[in-house]
């Protein structure tokens, strides 16, 4: 017995495909890919053309890297694309990235190469509003609070 094909057209949460950046919809959980055409090219190894629309699955080396290690991480619930940013200062991110990449034997990152990979993946700088940029300033805030109450 086949049950008939009633789902609708619309159905499913909304996506963005992780290899061209569009909008489409699935049923499917495990859904990456808005076309065989664009499963085609992930297949292939085409790189992703969806920039900051693609997501952690299109991020470069560094930034998935950075994910990885907890430097960079979503700021908004973002519809329908969560936003990132980096959770701690620029220059920490960098100094610690680099080391970690320079221990695996694959060589320091340069600022640049550091720079590039942000900006291409849409990566929002520390100060910006990630809650640890924001928790950071209320310390210092506290501290300075601390400092003209001692004198
Ligand atoms: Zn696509």
């Amino acid at each position: 017995m086949t049950s008939p094909n009633t789902t609708p057209a619309r159905a499913g949460r909304e996506r963005i495909c992780t290899q061209c950046g569009a909008t489409y919809r699935s049923q499917r959980n495990s859904s990456l890919y808005c076309s065989p055409a664009c499963r085609k090219k992930a297949n292939r190894g085409t790189a992703p053309t969806g920039g900051p629309a693609a997501g952690p699955a299109g991020f470069t080396v560094i930034t998935k890297a950075l994910l990885v290690a907890g430097y960079v991480g979503p700021i908004t619930g973002g519809k329908p694309v969560p936003v990132y940013a980096l959770t701690v200062p620029f220059e920490h991110a960098l100094d610690e990235l680099s080391f970690q990449f320079n221990r695996k034997g694959w060589g320091y990152i340069s600022r640049d190469e550091f720079t590039e990979a942000l900006r291409s993946d849409g990566i929002q700088g520390f100060a910006t509003r990630s809650p640890a940029a924001v928790e950071e300033k209320r310390w210092q805030d506290r501290q300075r609070q601390r400092e003209k109450r001692a004198t």
